[in-house]
């Protein structure tokens, strides 16, 4: 089958809300992004849960919603989120680890839940396990199974590091046999509990590895009729940047209440707004969005405070190449 590679970029008009009800979770993975000190340890009541929705609704504008934890299945309203995620206009996501907890497949239905999409980090357990806790790859692969016999669509998240990368193309035949849909392909930040690993920069993936690996996988995925997004992480040369805080809408909200533009300034409180008594504040001060004002030689000015070691200079100091926008994704199928 002949597939197309397309670079997504930013529609106008698409609006994202990524949505943590919680920050609890039954597993500990190795990369995980969660930081209660800065994104709260609350779980939202379900009147909150719709209330704070309601604040991101625009009638003229397609908006997805991706409901998050923490596991968000741990929250027990999380059918009825959906539900009124649905009713309120949302194309509706949910992230889950594979654990479903709440009963979710009976409690919802693929016509409120638009996506169910499972975290798997291995083709195996072997890989997975180790990764994401004993266990969880027969769980989740058990979930999925069920959820595709009950009528769900179901997509996979795969966060490639320096553990993984060379299992990448092991997934396909996993992602056709199970039914998969979507697979989207990350990669792994130096955020979270990524950090406090003993050598944090080691589980980071060259470009080099990156580009031989990820685009290839993604190809043979595509020609097996699974639908791959992937971000596009080294900008080709003579490709525009573009810092999707400023030519996008994406909403990052937290249990306590922050909501940022930029996945990668969730570890600092440079939130863009924050929701007190259920109204959306502006916040002032020094704010992600000054960020995103600067042009700077390497692209994505974030990444170059937080990850400077992912850019490599000429001899006369110049970058060999931009960083684009985590948040600008290719497409392929
Ligand atoms: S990455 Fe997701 S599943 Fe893993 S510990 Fe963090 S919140 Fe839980
Ligand atoms: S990742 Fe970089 S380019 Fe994208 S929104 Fe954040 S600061 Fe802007």
């Amino acid at each position: 089958m002949k597939t197309e590679l397309r670079t997504v970029g930013f529609k106008p008009g698409e609006r994202n809300v990524f949505f943590h009800i919680l920050t609890a979770c039954n597993l500990s993975c190795s990369h995980c992004y969660i930081n209660p000190e800065q994104h709260g340890t609350q779980t939202l009541s379900k009147e909150q849960i719709v209330k704070w929705l309601v604040l991101f609704v625009d009638p003229d504008k397609d908006t997805n919603v991706i409901f998050l934890g923490g596991e968000p299945t741990m929250h027990p309203d999380l059918a009825y989120a959906v539900k009124a995620a649905k009713e309120a206009g949302f194309f509706v996501t949910v992230d889950s680890n594979g654990y479903l907890f709440h009963d979710l497949l009976k409690r919802s239905s693929p016509k409120y839940l638009d996506f169910l999409s499972f975290s798997l980090d291995g083709p195996d357990s072997l890989i997975n396990d180790p990764i994401r806790g004993e266990g969880v790859f027969d769980t989740c692969v058990g979930n999925i199974k069920e959820a595709v016999r009950q009528g769900y669509n179901v997509s996979v998240i795969y966060t490639v590091s320096s553990r993984n990368i060379d299992h990448l193309e092991r997934m396909v035949p996993l992602l056709k046999k199970l039914k998969v849909k979507k697979f989207f392909i990350q990669v792994v930040g130096l955020r979270g509990t990524s950090l406090q690993s003993a050598d944090p920069g080691k589980i980071q993936v060259s470009r080099e590895q990156w580009l031989e690996v990820v685009p290839e996988v993604a190809r043979s995925a595509a020609e097996n009729g699974i639908h791959v997004t992937y971000p596009t992480v080294f900008l080709p040369p003579g490709e525009e940047f573009q810092c999707a805080g400023n030519v996008a809408e994406n909403f990052f909200i937290f249990p306590n209440g922050r909501v940022y533009q930029c996945p990668l300034c969730e570890d600092h409180p440079i939130h863009s707004y924050q929701i007190e008594n259920d109204k959306l504040i502006k916040t002032k001060g020094l704010t992600e969005d000054r960020f995103f004002q600067l042009e700077i030689e390497e692209g994505c000015v974030m990444n170059k405070l937080l990850q400077p070691d992912t850019i490599e200079y000429d001899q006369k100091g110049h970058p060999l190449y931009k960083i684009s926008c985590c948040l600008l994704k290719q497409e392929r199928g």
